[in-house]
Protein backbone atom coordinates (compact mmCIF):
# COMPACT_ATOMS: atom_id res chain seq x y z
CA UNK A 1 0.00 0.00 0.00
CA UNK A 2 1.41 3.26 -0.80
CA UNK A 3 1.61 6.29 1.42
CA UNK A 4 -1.58 9.12 1.67
CA UNK A 5 -3.12 11.64 3.96
CA UNK A 6 -5.80 10.23 6.38
CA UNK A 7 -8.65 12.76 7.17
CA UNK A 8 -11.65 12.28 9.28
CA UNK A 9 -14.78 14.57 8.65
CA UNK A 10 -16.93 15.97 10.57
CA UNK A 11 -19.61 16.60 7.70
CA UNK A 12 -20.59 15.37 4.23
CA UNK A 13 -20.03 18.87 3.41
CA UNK A 14 -16.38 18.82 5.04
CA UNK A 15 -15.99 15.84 3.42
CA UNK A 16 -16.71 17.16 -0.26
CA UNK A 17 -14.71 20.57 0.41
CA UNK A 18 -11.84 18.64 1.23
CA UNK A 19 -11.65 16.12 -1.55
CA UNK A 20 -10.84 18.71 -4.00
CA UNK A 21 -10.80 17.61 -7.65
CA UNK A 22 -9.38 14.01 -8.57
CA UNK A 23 -7.01 13.25 -5.69
CA UNK A 24 -8.84 11.74 -3.01
CA UNK A 25 -10.77 9.13 -2.15
CA UNK A 26 -13.89 8.36 0.43
CA UNK A 27 -13.85 5.42 3.24
CA UNK A 28 -16.80 4.68 4.92
CA UNK A 29 -16.96 0.77 5.96
CA UNK A 30 -13.59 -0.09 3.97
CA UNK A 31 -14.54 -3.11 2.74
CA UNK A 32 -14.40 -2.83 -0.88
CA UNK A 33 -11.70 0.66 -1.03
CA UNK A 34 -8.68 -1.06 1.00
CA UNK A 35 -8.56 -4.05 -1.43
CA UNK A 36 -7.91 -1.70 -3.86
CA UNK A 37 -5.48 0.35 -2.29
CA UNK A 38 -3.84 -2.52 -1.70
CA UNK A 39 -3.57 -3.94 -4.57
CA UNK A 40 -2.92 -0.67 -6.30
CA UNK A 41 -5.74 -1.67 -9.08
CA UNK A 42 -5.72 1.83 -10.35
CA UNK A 43 -3.62 3.89 -12.51
CA UNK A 44 -3.61 6.95 -10.06
CA UNK A 45 -3.23 6.37 -5.91
CA UNK A 46 -5.36 8.72 -3.98
CA UNK A 47 -3.05 11.64 -2.46
CA UNK A 48 -5.45 12.16 0.17
CA UNK A 49 -8.34 9.47 1.61
CA UNK A 50 -11.21 10.45 3.92
CA UNK A 51 -13.29 9.04 6.00
CA UNK A 52 -16.67 9.63 6.55
CA UNK A 53 -17.49 7.27 9.58
CA UNK A 54 -16.88 10.32 11.79
CA UNK A 55 -19.88 12.14 10.71
CA UNK A 56 -22.29 11.83 12.78
CA UNK A 57 -25.96 11.45 12.30
CA UNK A 58 -25.41 10.19 8.32
CA UNK A 59 -26.33 6.45 9.83
CA UNK A 60 -29.96 6.56 10.87
CA UNK A 61 -32.64 4.71 8.87
CA UNK A 62 -36.50 6.84 9.06
CA UNK A 63 -39.39 5.51 8.59
CA UNK A 64 -41.08 8.94 6.94
CA UNK A 65 -44.61 7.24 6.58
CA UNK A 66 -44.84 6.80 2.42
CA UNK A 67 -40.70 6.47 2.45
CA UNK A 68 -37.74 5.53 4.12
CA UNK A 69 -34.75 7.35 4.82
CA UNK A 70 -31.18 5.76 4.80
CA UNK A 71 -28.37 7.68 5.92
CA UNK A 72 -25.10 6.34 3.32
CA UNK A 73 -23.36 4.71 6.93
CA UNK A 74 -25.83 2.72 7.29
CA UNK A 75 -24.55 -0.75 7.61
CA UNK A 76 -25.68 -3.60 5.48
CA UNK A 77 -27.03 -5.38 8.22
CA UNK A 78 -28.70 -3.19 10.36
CA UNK A 79 -30.60 -1.83 6.57
CA UNK A 80 -31.58 -6.16 6.12
CA UNK A 81 -32.46 -6.32 9.99
CA UNK A 82 -34.86 -3.31 9.80
CA UNK A 83 -38.33 -3.67 10.99
CA UNK A 84 -40.36 -0.97 8.50
CA UNK A 85 -37.13 -1.97 5.81
CA UNK A 86 -38.96 -5.62 5.75
CA UNK A 87 -42.34 -4.48 5.80
CA UNK A 88 -42.18 -1.30 2.84
CA UNK A 89 -39.23 -2.54 1.03
CA UNK A 90 -38.59 -5.94 1.62
CA UNK A 91 -36.21 -6.70 -1.95
CA UNK A 92 -33.95 -3.63 -0.70
CA UNK A 93 -34.01 -5.31 3.21
CA UNK A 94 -33.39 -9.39 0.95
CA UNK A 95 -30.40 -7.63 -1.44
CA UNK A 96 -28.57 -6.78 1.77
CA UNK A 97 -29.22 -9.87 3.61
CA UNK A 98 -27.74 -11.43 0.98
CA UNK A 99 -24.74 -9.20 0.10
CA UNK A 100 -21.43 -10.55 0.92
CA UNK A 101 -20.70 -12.00 4.62
CA UNK A 102 -21.97 -11.69 8.66
CA UNK A 103 -18.91 -9.43 8.78
CA UNK A 104 -19.09 -7.48 5.82
CA UNK A 105 -22.13 -6.73 6.54
CA UNK A 106 -21.42 -5.25 9.57
CA UNK A 107 -18.38 -3.21 8.38
CA UNK A 108 -20.03 -2.68 5.38
CA UNK A 109 -22.26 0.90 4.41
CA UNK A 110 -25.02 0.88 2.37
CA UNK A 111 -23.24 3.81 0.70
CA UNK A 112 -20.19 2.01 0.37
CA UNK A 113 -21.95 -0.59 -1.29
CA UNK A 114 -24.23 1.78 -3.99
CA UNK A 115 -20.34 3.05 -4.74
CA UNK A 116 -18.45 -0.38 -5.01
CA UNK A 117 -16.18 -0.50 -7.68
CA UNK A 118 -16.59 -3.07 -10.28
CA UNK A 119 -15.78 -6.35 -9.57
CA UNK A 120 -13.39 -8.14 -13.05
CA UNK A 121 -10.56 -10.11 -12.69
CA UNK A 122 -8.66 -7.84 -15.59
CA UNK A 123 -9.90 -4.54 -13.43
CA UNK A 124 -9.16 -5.60 -9.99
CA UNK A 125 -5.99 -7.27 -11.42
CA UNK A 126 -3.03 -5.70 -8.97
CA UNK A 127 -0.71 -3.49 -10.05
CA UNK A 128 -2.92 -2.09 -12.94
CA UNK A 129 -1.00 -5.09 -14.77
CA UNK A 130 -4.34 -4.65 -17.17
CA UNK A 131 -5.00 -1.15 -17.92
CA UNK A 132 -8.19 -2.31 -19.42
CA UNK A 133 -10.86 0.04 -21.60
CA UNK A 134 -12.81 1.05 -17.73
CA UNK A 135 -9.28 2.55 -16.60
CA UNK A 136 -8.71 4.33 -20.18
CA UNK A 137 -6.76 1.68 -21.83
CA UNK A 138 -7.61 0.58 -25.48
CA UNK A 139 -9.20 -2.70 -24.93
CA UNK A 140 -11.43 -4.84 -22.72
CA UNK A 141 -9.11 -8.25 -21.99
CA UNK A 142 -12.83 -10.17 -21.22
CA UNK A 143 -13.54 -9.40 -24.88
CA UNK A 144 -10.96 -12.50 -26.33
CA UNK A 145 -9.88 -13.69 -22.44
CA UNK A 146 -11.87 -15.24 -19.85
CA UNK A 147 -15.19 -13.83 -19.59
CA UNK A 148 -17.29 -16.70 -17.94
CA UNK A 149 -18.56 -14.49 -14.88
CA UNK A 150 -19.12 -11.01 -17.51
CA UNK A 151 -21.55 -9.33 -19.39
CA UNK A 152 -24.46 -11.31 -21.66
CA UNK A 153 -25.79 -7.58 -22.40
CA UNK A 154 -22.59 -6.49 -24.67
CA UNK A 155 -20.29 -3.99 -23.60
CA UNK A 156 -20.47 -0.32 -22.32
CA UNK A 157 -18.26 1.99 -23.60
CA UNK A 158 -15.83 -1.08 -24.53
CA UNK A 159 -15.93 -2.71 -21.40
CA UNK A 160 -17.49 -6.00 -20.16
CA UNK A 161 -17.09 -5.95 -16.57
CA UNK A 162 -20.14 -6.38 -14.45
CA UNK A 163 -22.28 -4.31 -11.65
CA UNK A 164 -22.05 -6.34 -8.83
CA UNK A 165 -24.00 -4.61 -6.09
CA UNK A 166 -26.57 -6.55 -4.77
CA UNK A 167 -28.26 -3.39 -3.35
CA UNK A 168 -28.22 -1.84 -7.10
CA UNK A 169 -31.42 -3.79 -8.65
CA UNK A 170 -33.28 -3.21 -5.43
CA UNK A 171 -33.10 0.50 -5.30
CA UNK A 172 -34.36 0.82 -9.29
CA UNK A 173 -36.79 -1.48 -9.17
CA UNK A 174 -38.27 0.48 -6.02
CA UNK A 175 -37.92 3.41 -7.42
CA UNK A 176 -35.26 5.10 -4.95
CA UNK A 177 -33.57 8.55 -5.09
CA UNK A 178 -29.81 8.50 -4.12
CA UNK A 179 -29.17 12.23 -2.64
CA UNK A 180 -25.37 13.77 -2.82
CA UNK A 181 -24.16 16.82 -1.36
CA UNK A 182 -24.87 18.33 -5.31
CA UNK A 183 -27.88 16.44 -5.96
CA UNK A 184 -30.65 14.26 -6.23
CA UNK A 185 -30.66 11.27 -8.55
CA UNK A 186 -32.85 8.90 -9.39
CA UNK A 187 -31.16 5.06 -8.61
CA UNK A 188 -32.20 4.43 -12.70
CA UNK A 189 -29.87 7.30 -13.10
CA UNK A 190 -26.99 6.94 -10.76
CA UNK A 191 -25.76 3.45 -11.70
CA UNK A 192 -24.32 4.42 -15.02
CA UNK A 193 -20.86 3.62 -14.72
CA UNK A 194 -18.61 6.17 -15.53
CA UNK A 195 -14.87 5.59 -16.04
CA UNK A 196 -13.82 3.77 -12.95
CA UNK A 197 -16.56 4.58 -11.26
CA UNK A 198 -19.44 2.16 -11.38
CA UNK A 199 -22.17 5.51 -10.83
CA UNK A 200 -22.69 9.03 -11.86
CA UNK A 201 -20.96 10.41 -9.10
CA UNK A 202 -18.38 12.99 -9.95
CA UNK A 203 -14.82 13.79 -8.05
CA UNK A 204 -15.57 15.40 -4.73
CA UNK A 205 -19.34 14.18 -4.60
CA UNK A 206 -20.30 12.43 -1.25
CA UNK A 207 -23.78 10.08 -1.21
CA UNK A 208 -25.24 11.16 2.32
CA UNK A 209 -28.61 9.43 2.02
CA UNK A 210 -30.76 7.22 0.01
CA UNK A 211 -34.93 8.09 -0.22
CA UNK A 212 -37.20 4.67 -0.73
CA UNK A 213 -40.42 4.67 -1.48
CA UNK A 214 -42.55 1.83 0.30
CA UNK A 215 -44.32 -0.44 -1.94
CA UNK A 216 -46.96 -3.24 -1.06
CA UNK A 217 -44.79 -5.98 -2.87
CA UNK A 218 -40.99 -6.20 -3.70
CA UNK A 219 -38.99 -9.21 -4.21
CA UNK A 220 -35.20 -10.42 -4.63
CA UNK A 221 -33.37 -13.05 -6.03
CA UNK A 222 -29.44 -13.45 -6.68
CA UNK A 223 -27.82 -16.65 -7.85
CA UNK A 224 -24.16 -16.92 -6.64
CA UNK A 225 -21.29 -20.11 -7.06
CA UNK A 226 -21.32 -20.61 -2.83
CA UNK A 227 -23.72 -19.51 -0.61
CA UNK A 228 -21.94 -17.45 1.73
CA UNK A 229 -19.15 -14.97 0.83
CA UNK A 230 -19.88 -14.39 -3.21
CA UNK A 231 -20.55 -11.71 -5.19
CA UNK A 232 -24.02 -12.09 -7.35
CA UNK A 233 -23.24 -14.25 -10.70
CA UNK A 234 -26.66 -12.72 -11.69
CA UNK A 235 -29.55 -11.03 -9.25
CA UNK A 236 -32.89 -9.52 -9.94
CA UNK A 237 -35.14 -7.27 -8.08
CA UNK A 238 -39.13 -6.59 -8.82
CA UNK A 239 -41.26 -4.08 -7.25
CA UNK A 240 -45.15 -3.51 -7.38
CA UNK A 241 -45.73 0.43 -7.62
CA UNK A 242 -49.34 2.09 -5.74
CA UNK A 243 -50.24 2.29 -9.73
CA UNK A 244 -49.55 -0.85 -9.68
CA UNK A 245 -46.85 -0.96 -12.22
CA UNK A 246 -43.97 -3.59 -11.78
CA UNK A 247 -40.76 -2.90 -12.53
CA UNK A 248 -38.01 -5.63 -13.46
CA UNK A 249 -33.91 -4.86 -13.09
CA UNK A 250 -31.29 -7.22 -13.53
CA UNK A 251 -27.50 -7.26 -11.86
CA UNK A 252 -24.15 -9.24 -12.49
CA UNK A 253 -24.95 -9.13 -16.13
CA UNK A 254 -23.81 -5.70 -17.58
CA UNK A 255 -21.28 -2.93 -16.58
CA UNK A 256 -24.49 -1.04 -15.37
CA UNK A 257 -27.98 -2.92 -14.05
CA UNK A 258 -30.30 -3.31 -16.63
CA UNK A 259 -33.64 -2.75 -16.00
CA UNK A 260 -35.75 -4.93 -18.28
CA UNK A 261 -39.03 -3.15 -20.32
CA UNK A 262 -39.43 -6.44 -22.24
CA UNK A 263 -40.16 -8.26 -19.30
CA UNK A 264 -42.18 -6.15 -17.48
CA UNK A 265 -44.53 -5.92 -20.60
CA UNK A 266 -45.42 -9.43 -20.14
CA UNK A 267 -46.44 -8.41 -16.78
CA UNK A 268 -48.47 -5.80 -17.40
CA UNK A 269 -51.82 -7.70 -16.84
CA UNK A 270 -50.90 -9.18 -13.83
CA UNK A 271 -48.01 -11.71 -12.67
CA UNK A 272 -49.04 -15.47 -12.66
CA UNK A 273 -46.98 -18.69 -13.68
CA UNK A 274 -46.93 -18.38 -17.24
CA UNK A 275 -46.39 -14.52 -17.23
CA UNK A 276 -43.54 -14.47 -15.02
CA UNK A 277 -41.95 -17.22 -17.59
CA UNK A 278 -42.79 -15.47 -20.41
CA UNK A 279 -40.82 -12.40 -18.50
CA UNK A 280 -38.35 -14.50 -17.91
CA UNK A 281 -38.34 -15.22 -21.51
CA UNK A 282 -38.68 -11.59 -22.76
CA UNK A 283 -35.97 -10.42 -20.47
CA UNK A 284 -32.89 -12.81 -21.98
CA UNK A 285 -34.22 -11.86 -25.61
CA UNK A 286 -31.59 -9.55 -27.28
CA UNK A 287 -28.80 -10.69 -24.28
CA UNK A 288 -25.38 -11.16 -26.62
CA UNK A 289 -23.32 -13.66 -24.40
CA UNK A 290 -19.52 -14.01 -24.83
CA UNK A 291 -17.45 -16.98 -25.42
CA UNK A 292 -17.99 -18.26 -21.74
CA UNK A 293 -20.72 -17.23 -20.00
CA UNK A 294 -23.95 -18.34 -22.10
CA UNK A 295 -25.12 -19.98 -18.90
CA UNK A 296 -25.61 -16.97 -17.33
CA UNK A 297 -28.61 -16.19 -19.89
CA UNK A 298 -30.41 -19.27 -18.55
CA UNK A 299 -29.87 -18.47 -14.99
CA UNK A 300 -30.87 -14.62 -15.19
CA UNK A 301 -34.28 -16.20 -17.42
CA UNK A 302 -34.32 -18.03 -14.75
CA UNK A 303 -34.33 -15.37 -12.02
CA UNK A 304 -36.41 -13.03 -13.76
CA UNK A 305 -39.31 -15.92 -13.48
CA UNK A 306 -38.16 -17.06 -9.65
CA UNK A 307 -38.43 -13.19 -8.98
CA UNK A 308 -42.40 -12.29 -10.09
CA UNK A 309 -43.06 -15.46 -8.92
CA UNK A 310 -42.15 -14.27 -5.25
CA UNK A 311 -43.93 -10.97 -6.33
CA UNK A 312 -47.33 -12.84 -7.17
CA UNK A 313 -47.11 -15.45 -3.92
C1 LIG B 1 -15.09 -10.73 0.27
C2 LIG B 1 -16.09 -9.68 -0.17
C3 LIG B 1 -17.34 -10.08 -0.56
C4 LIG B 1 -18.28 -9.13 -0.96
N1 LIG B 1 -19.50 -9.57 -1.36
C5 LIG B 1 -20.41 -8.68 -1.80
C6 LIG B 1 -21.70 -9.14 -2.23
O1 LIG B 1 -22.02 -10.34 -2.21
N2 LIG B 1 -22.58 -8.21 -2.66
C7 LIG B 1 -22.28 -6.87 -2.68
O2 LIG B 1 -23.13 -6.08 -3.08
N3 LIG B 1 -21.08 -6.42 -2.28
C8 LIG B 1 -20.15 -7.29 -1.83
N4 LIG B 1 -18.92 -6.84 -1.41
C9 LIG B 1 -18.56 -5.42 -1.67
C10 LIG B 1 -18.55 -4.36 -0.55
O3 LIG B 1 -17.49 -4.56 0.31
C11 LIG B 1 -19.80 -4.22 0.23
O4 LIG B 1 -20.86 -4.20 -0.65
C12 LIG B 1 -19.89 -2.99 1.17
O5 LIG B 1 -21.23 -2.57 1.27
C13 LIG B 1 -19.08 -1.77 0.78
O6 LIG B 1 -19.31 -0.77 1.79
P1 LIG B 1 -18.14 -0.04 2.60
O7 LIG B 1 -18.79 0.91 3.52
O8 LIG B 1 -17.21 -1.02 3.20
O9 LIG B 1 -17.44 0.71 1.37
P2 LIG B 1 -15.95 1.30 1.28
O10 LIG B 1 -15.02 0.18 1.00
O11 LIG B 1 -15.64 2.19 2.39
O12 LIG B 1 -16.14 2.19 -0.05
C14 LIG B 1 -16.42 1.58 -1.29
C15 LIG B 1 -16.37 2.67 -2.38
O13 LIG B 1 -17.43 3.59 -2.18
C16 LIG B 1 -16.93 4.93 -1.98
N5 LIG B 1 -17.83 5.50 -0.97
C17 LIG B 1 -18.17 4.92 0.22
N6 LIG B 1 -19.12 5.67 0.84
C18 LIG B 1 -19.35 6.74 0.03
C19 LIG B 1 -20.23 7.87 0.12
N7 LIG B 1 -21.07 8.04 1.16
N8 LIG B 1 -20.22 8.77 -0.89
C20 LIG B 1 -19.39 8.61 -1.95
N9 LIG B 1 -18.55 7.56 -2.10
C21 LIG B 1 -18.53 6.63 -1.12
C22 LIG B 1 -15.49 4.76 -1.57
O14 LIG B 1 -14.70 5.86 -1.96
C23 LIG B 1 -15.08 3.50 -2.34
O15 LIG B 1 -14.74 3.81 -3.67
C24 LIG B 1 -17.96 -7.74 -0.97
C25 LIG B 1 -16.68 -7.36 -0.56
C26 LIG B 1 -15.76 -8.31 -0.16
C27 LIG B 1 -14.40 -7.84 0.28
Amino acid sequence: MKHFEHSEAASAKEAASAAGQGDALFIAGGTDLLGTLKDEILPTYPAKVIDLKTIGGMDGIEDKGDQIVIGSLAKLADVAEHEAVKAGCAALAEACAKAASPTIRHMGTIGGNICQMHRCWYFRTPDDRFHCKRKGGQYCPARLGDNRYHSIYGEQDGCYAVSSHDTAPALIALGATVVTTKREVSAEEFFKANGVRSNVLEDGEVVTEIKVPKVQKSAFQKFALRKSIDFPLVNCAAAQGSDGAVRVVLGGVYPAPVRSQAAEAEVVGGVSESSAAKAGDAAVADCQPMSKNAYKVEIARTLVKRTLSDLAG
